[in-house]
């Protein structure tokens, strides 16, 4: 038996089927809008299995072409708002390919890819705000930035002793504005400092109530809890709204707390035209910043970054080589500093490649006229549900997001049932995708615009078609 190389036994063929792969692809990429979300149908699921026949192994063009390729999750589509998703470029089809070939484990060492994800960190610090001091790690999303910042905080907070002996009898406390994001509980729950240990502090007037958040600290304080860490969020999940970061960072100060911002999205704004670039203001002052890539400056996933305001904070929760990873003065073991002291992953793919090809071949400006025009057609959205008597916004869009009811004459259970069934039904015949979130007790129609694709027409189109099937 001949021995089975796993490189091409044909290269000329596997150039000639990557070239069609590669066109047909850039063709979809280009016709976004004429592929919305579609249901993989029950039939194909199963053809997913791995081992399938000869046949089917020999032509798998095809079947990417027609078993696969199809069924993406509809976020490409320039009517698609629902959650928080990014919608991707045609920079990254090249990048990915590059990263691809390249293959490179950015733990650590001398390469070009190390050198490619601190320029990009070391612009992301500089856009904001941060000092020279800064530094972080490229991740994949804020979920993992978040539990990386919150080790770094906790580190600041018991000393490094907490690494190997754990965080014994002290109760620590964290801090954040009701309506903060999963991503804070889950870390405070991977941490050990547990999820009942996170105050929601109210919201008055769509930011962080200050005093109440001082008097929680107080009580707890009071009660023998060890308050660490304030959370501030950039962007809310459900109405993009903004805490107050000078307000949060003076509290911090006073009470030697860690600032984290999450603005997974909304940090963003950063870059955007005013009025929407002072929501962030004061995200220069925090100690540690989880954003991402993925989703407002619509690179492909995964691509998310911890920031923190003195690098060598990171790098004290982390740092830990075993003697087969010592670094060397020459060679490939060179390169300082290598990211695998920076957070949880040895082992790590190029996930700056794809924000540096798309900052490089369009500009940094690009970004902050697609991020303005996103603000500006969630206020466009808001106008055109003005239009309509029978709906009613949730409040006035602060930053991206767009919160509406189909109907506010129907009673609050008709109205969540409603809303529920018109995004479900858009969503189903391909119009647009909205996501529903809970304000108060009705269920709405949510639209996040993070969509480089979405034009004023689509958006008249889709509170149109929400219309029509409220009067249904
Ligand atoms: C999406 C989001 C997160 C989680 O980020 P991932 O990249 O999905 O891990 C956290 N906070 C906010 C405000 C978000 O929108």
């Amino acid at each position: 038996m001949t021995e089975q190389s796993l490189d091409p036994k044909d290269w000329e063929r596997f150039r000639s089927e990557a070239h069609d792969l590669l066109d047909h692809c850039i063709e979809l990429m280009q016709r976004a809008d004429e592929r919305p979300w579609q249901h993989v149908p029950e039939d194909l699921q199963a053809q997913y299995a791995i081992g399938q026949t000869e046949a089917k192994q020999a032509d798998l063009m095809t079947r990417l072409r027609d078993e696969v390729l199809p069924y993406h999750a509809g976020n490409t589509h320039p009517k698609y708002w629902g959650w928080v998703q990014g919608t991707g470029m045609a920079t990254d089809v090249t990048a990915s390919m590059v990263a691809a070939v390249m293959n490179s484990n950015c733990g650590g060492r001398n390469h070009g890819a190390n050198y490619m994800e601190r320029a990009v960190i070391d612009w992301t610090c500089r856009k904001m705000g941060l000092p020279e001091t800064a530094f972080g790690v490229f991740v994949t999303g804020t979920s993992q930035a978040t539990v990386q910042a919150f080790a770094a905080a906790r580190v600041r907070a018991l000393g490094s002793d907490v690494r190997a002996g754990g965080q014994g009898e002290v109760r620590l406390t964290a801090y954040a504005a009701a309506g903060v994001h999963n991503a804070t509980k889950k870390a405070l729950e991977l941490l050990g400092v547990g999820s009942a240990n996170l105050r929601l502090v109210p919201l008055s007037e769509g930011k962080m109530n200050i005093d109440a958040l001082q008097s929680m600290i107080a009580e707890d304080r009071a009660g023998g809890a060890q308050p660490f860490l304030l959370v501030g969020t950039a962007g809310s999940v459900d109405l993009g709204l903004y805490d107050n970061f000078h307000h949060l960072a003076d509290v911090a100060a006073a009470e030697s707390m860690w600032l984290h911002i999450d603005g997974a999205f909304g940090a963003w704004t950063r870059l955007a035209e005013e009025p929407y670039r002072s929501l962030s203001d004061g995200i220069e002052r925090a100690d540690s910043i989880a954003l991402d890539f993925h989703k407002w400056m619509y690179v492909g996933y995964d691509s998310g970054l911890c920031l923190v305001r003195d690098g060598a904070e990171l790098r004290a929760a982390f740092t830990a080589r075993p003697v087969y990873l010592d670094g060397k003065e020459r060679g490939v073991a060179s390169g300082e500093p290598w990211f695998c002291d920076y957070g949880i992953d040895l082992s790590r793919g190029n996930r700056a490649i794809k924000v540096w090809m798309a900052l490089e071949t369009l500009g940094e400006d690009a970004f902050t006229q697609a991020i303005t025009r996103n603000c500006r057609l969630a206020s466009r959205m808001a106008e055109e549900v003005r239009k309509h008597p029978e709906m009613a916004l949730a409040q006035d869009p602060v930053s991206n997001v767009c919160v509406f009811t189909a109907d506010a004459s129907l009673s609050l259970e008709d109205q969540s049932e409603l809303n529920v069934r018109i995004a479900v039904e858009l969503q189903e015949s391909g119009e647009a995708v909205f996501s529903t979130t809970k304000v108060g007790e009705v269920e709405m129609l949510r639209a996040a615009i993070v969509n480089h694709r979405t034009t004023e027409a689509h958006i008249c189109e889709a509170v149109q078609a929400v219309a029509d099937l409220a009067s249904k």
